[in-house]
């Protein structure tokens, strides 16, 4: 028996899909990448992305009409949304949430052959409480022996106007830390290099169980004294944070630690005091500019990378601006700058989508040419220096040479190296620089 899972999301989906492959696994499915020769085909997707929800509808379709032809049991879970849920329910056999894997190989048994078209819904069935989250206790099946993702925290309390997750994901529940640690610990001692703490909110963790469990700065000094125990190199990174969240006493516990990445993601989606508040995002500018100055001041070697959305409902050619300023002043290594559509089932989907898709690629034009050039500068400072990086895979466009990433997360391509060293960290010295990415070569060579 075989079993395909395609997973369309972000790293909480890919988290997700290593958990569901495990349970999977256990019931004897040997996994395949190849949807053809899959007796039981599921998808893990964001419902919250229309681009992941289109080809889910496409596949689906696809996946409904094989069974003419041949026995097939077909799932979705993920990020979805209550309006795609219902008409997921008569398409799929089997619907669920992450919250419900631990009853998955029942519910997959009652499904039968695909020739039985019976759709079931677990919730409705078992009558789960919403927050339950066992799913943490199913160990994932890793897809990568040396990076591997950790979620520390699921759902979000802070409903951003343009953001669907909370109604997706639910609100925020806070993993306890022993499992955490216990996680991270069995990792390190398997030798991975890279650990992502995973969560929507991942800086609120803990806030759900005040006085109860860690706080997220205990959580990051309980990580960061299980890598001094371990003798073991390895980075530990965290995603996505939010600036209303992110207090001092974090950035001291990074400052730390060698094993707490100099690496912060802090979103600020824009640099527009009034668009903040339209977007419900909470926190101010001058408050986010504190935070990137103590970041400076504790973490002076760290790399800062963050998000912005243009052409959010209203923004004025002023607002973008402020955000350009912003930009320029923080001086960004890296920015994942979206042009704004309304998500399905977020506030925002209810307001005007006023500003025209030309206009929303000028400003993303206007917005990426500030973030190259400061990428750049930051990047042709490190020429002629050495710097130790993680060896990713390798290089599909340039044949002999390999990806590989330094702390700071920037991409390194390796000239002329053996595809032996991927896993590994190295030290490459670097020869040039690139907007975005950097060239080098190994130390030794
Ligand atoms: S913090 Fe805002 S953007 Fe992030 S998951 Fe929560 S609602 Fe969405």
């Amino acid at each position: 028996m075989k079993c395909c899972i395609v997973t369309l999301g972000c790293q909480m989906n890919q988290s997700d899909s290593e958990r569901i492959r495990s349970v999977i696994e256990g019931m004897g499915y040997v996994l395949t990448a190849v949807e053809e020769e899959a007796d039981l085909i599921g998808v893990v997707a964001c419902s919250v992305r229309q681009k992941a929800i289109d080809k889910v509808y496409s596949k689906i379709r696809k996946w409904n009409r094989w069974k003419n032809d041949r026995p097939l049991v077909t799932f979705v879970s993920g990020c979805i949304l209550p309006a795609d849920e219902e008409k997921f329910l008569k398409l799929f056999d089997l619907v669920f949430r992450m919250n419900e894997l631990p009853e998955l190989p029942t519910a997959l048994q009652q499904c039968g052959v695909a020739t039985e078209f019976s759709t079931r819904h677990l919730l409705d069935e078992l009558e789960r409480e919403d927050e339950r989250t066992d799913f943490w206790q199913v160990e994932p099946t890793y897809g990568s022996d040396f990076e591997a993702f950790v979620p520390i925290q699921n759902g979000c309390d802070k409903f951003c106007s343009y953001c669907a997750v909370p109604y997706t994901r639910g609100r925020e529940v806070s993993r306890a830390s022993a499992d955490i640690l216990a996680e991270v610990e069995k990792l390190v001692g398997n030798g991975v290099k890279s650990i992502t703490l995973l969560g929507q909110n991942v800086n609120s963790y803990g806030l759900d169980k005040k006085g109860e469990e860690l706080s997220f700065a205990g959580l990051l000094n309980q990580v960061g004294e299980l890598g001094n125990k371990s003798g073991k190199d390895f980075w530990v990174y965290f995603t996505s944070p939010h600036p209303r969240d992110m207090t001092r006493d974090v950035i001291e516990t990074i400052a730390q630690y060698g094993c707490l990445a100099k690496q912060i993601h802090l979103p600020v989606q824009s640099g527009d005091e009034e668009m903040l508040r339209h977007m419900n995002r909470n926190h101010g500018i001058d408050a986010y500019k504190k935070i990137i100055a103590d970041i400076r001041e504790l973490l002076p070697t760290a790399t800062l990378f963050t998000d912005i959305i243009v052409g959010f409902s209203g923004e004025t050619d002023e607002q973008l601006e402020n955000s350009a300023r912003l930009m320029e002043e923080v001086g960004f290594n890296m920015a994942y700058i979206a042009k704004y559509s309304p998500r399905p089932g977020a506030r925002s989907a209810e307001w005007p989508d006023d500003i025209t898709p030309q206009q929303k690629s000028e400003r993303l034009a206007k917005l990426s040419a500030i973030l190259k050039r400061t990428s750049r500068a930051h990047n042709e400072r490190m020429v002629g220096k050495t710097y130790r990086v993680l060896v990713e895979r390798a290089d599909k466009r340039m044949e002999g040479a390999l990806v590989s990433r330094t702390e700071g997360r920037l991409l390194v391509r390796i000239l002329q190296a053996s595809e032996g060293l991927i896993g590994t960290f190295q030290d490459v010295r670097i020869t040039s620089a690139a907007e975005l990415s950097l060239t080098g070569e190994l130390a030794g060579a």
